[in-house]
């Protein structure tokens, strides 16, 4: 007995295409970008990569302007996360300090927990 069956071909193989295809565009962009980079290019704010000889953007942006923006986003980035380190420290402080509370730890742990937040 001979059962011959036909398997349905769903339309997903070709988005499944366009999707490779916009991968390797991306994939072409990005090795394409790295090298500009690696032989002096400057990537924008917005995310356009420039050669090296090239002053202004395609958004406008001058290159000095745009690597000043780049390098106060880098320290506004380093102030936020060492914000964030301290809050979350502040949080686990909290918490140890309910375990003190409770009885859970002793009062040396808690200090010795405390001291280990607190300096960064
Ligand atoms: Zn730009």
């Amino acid at each position: 007995m001979i059962q011959t069956s036909y398997q349905q071909t769903s339309n997903s193989s070709s988005s499944a295409l366009s999707r490779a295809a916009n991968q390797y565009e991306s994939e072409r962009i990005h090795k394409e970008n790295e090298k500009v980079l690696i032989s002096g290019g400057w990537r924008c704010a917005c995310g356009r990569v420039n050669a090296s000889y090239v002053g202004f953007c395609g958004c406008g942006e001058t290159k000095t302007s745009a690597l000043a923006k780049i390098e106060s986003k880098k320290e506004d980035e380093i102030k936020k996360q060492k914000e964030e380190n301290e809050l979350q420290n502040m949080r686990k402080l909290l918490e140890f300090k309910n375990l003190l509370d409770s009885g859970i730890i002793s009062e040396e742990e808690y200090e010795k927990k405390k001291i280990e937040l607190l300096v960064i």
